[in-house]
């Protein structure tokens, strides 16, 4: 018996249809592999989304909140529904989200787009363009346009009706996304692409100073910059060119969906949400995925890729986040699919078997 090096609090919000199914199987992956590393998990499970909704009538409880903000990360399932797409209270289960990463004051949202060798048929680009992508998009979550002040609805000097936002950037804010960035590209292959519009816009050029002046701290790392309409293209002409992309919110926003579709896999990517201290935001980037919810059909491979970013990125514990991005990698190539990867001459499985079939995994990793 190996005495435990470190005890972590996590607490587990499974929240609303396939998630309660994908965080069972992540936190039996978490236990084997915290037990094999000599490391110690206590879990809290609390309710948010719809599911809170039902409970307390409100769908990010405090109590929610309060244990998420003294845990040591925090793992979630997904939120929403069709039960609640039209609740009289006009209380949305996704605004739980929202107030969750607000309260959590994670601004750095870390999205991973790799094609597996073994998933490479589900790209939607060619398999020669495809094959070997593997990427970082770090977008900046709690600035810019959908935040900035003025914003609003109004009418012009001719009586139009206007719709303004405002692109705002400070300084400090780019600052720490860009730090985390470098953090983050030193932790894969040292590259680092900052996306930005500074050839129009003023709220890019000062992303682009800073991001230049940041460089400075992190000489090992390689920085390059490229305007958003030329990234979009790369991003589909060629994608292996990146490894790591640091881009502000709007931007974030639409590049990070764009490399997820190069995967093709919506049930294999995982995503982490960091801010300066606390702890991370960690999930799925799918959905509650209600047309399957309940029927042992979601890939929890998302999810387990997840707790994976949760050890690497929310903890610092890289042996065991390896362990298990190697447990998934082999599962993989044993044969084992669940219905949205699966190819002819796999191995069709649940949810729950292929949570079983990682754990034989993560037990047989070196
Ligand atoms: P959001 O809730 O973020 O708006 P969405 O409703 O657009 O997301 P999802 O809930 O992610 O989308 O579902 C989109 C499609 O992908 C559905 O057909 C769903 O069944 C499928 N899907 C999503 N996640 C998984 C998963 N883990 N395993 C298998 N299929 C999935
Ligand atoms: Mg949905």
């Amino acid at each position: 018996v190996t005495t435990p090096r470190k005890r972590y609090t996590v607490t587990l919000l499974p929240g609303d249809g396939i998630g309660p199914e994908v965080i069972s199987v992540a936190k039996n992956v978490l236990n084997l592999t915290a037990s094999i590393e000599g490391i110690q998990f206590e879990y809290k499970e609390r309710p948010v989304g719809g599911a809170a909704l039902d409970l307390t009538g409100v769908p990010l409880p405090e109590e929610t909140l309060l244990t998420a903000k003294q845990s040591d990360a925090v793992l979630l399932g997904a939120i929403g529904g069709y039960k609640w797409d039209n609740n009289e209270k006009h209380l949305k289960p996704e605004t739980g989200l929202l107030h969750l990463r607000e309260g959590l004051k994670v601004f750095a949202n870390l999205r991973p787009a790799s094609v597996l060798p073994q998933l490479v048929d589900a790209s939607t680009l060619k398999k020669e363009v495809a094959e070997g992508v593997d990427l970082m998009v770090v977008r900046e979550l709690t600035g810019g346009i959908y935040f900035g002040k003025p914003r609003g609805l109004g009418t012009n000097e001719n009586g139009e009706q206007i719709g303004f936002n405002t692109e705002v950037y400070a300084s400090f804010e780019i600052d720490r996304i860009a730090r985390i960035a470098f953090e983050t590209a030193r932790k894969r292959r040292g590259k680092l692409c900052s996306v930005d519009k500074a050839n129009v816009l003023e709220a890019s050029m000062l992303w682009r100073k800073r991001v230049n002046a940041i460089a400075s701290e992190f000489p090992d790392v390689e920085l390059s910059h490229m305007y958003v309409d030329n990234a979009a293209m790369q991003l589909v002409r060629n994608p292996k060119q990146f490894d790591t992309i640091v881009t502000n919110n709007i931007f974030g926003d639409i590049l990070s969906d764009e490399a997820s579709m190069i995967t093709g896999s919506i049930g294999m990517l995982p995503s982490a949400s960091v801010g300066e201290s606390g702890p991370g935001l960690f999930e799925p980037i799918h959905g509650s995925a209600p047309d399957i919810a309940g029927q042992d059909k979601a890939n929890p491979l998302a999810t387990v890729l997840s707790v994976a970013m949760l050890l690497k990125y929310g903890l610092g514990e890289v042996n065991a986040a390896n362990r298990i991005e190697a447990a998934v990698l082999d599962t993989l190539n044993r044969g084992f699919r669940t219905g949205d990867i699966y190819s002819p001459g796999t191995k069709l499985v649940g949810c729950k078997e292929m949570g079983e079939e990682v754990l034989k995994s993560v037990d047989s990793q070196v």
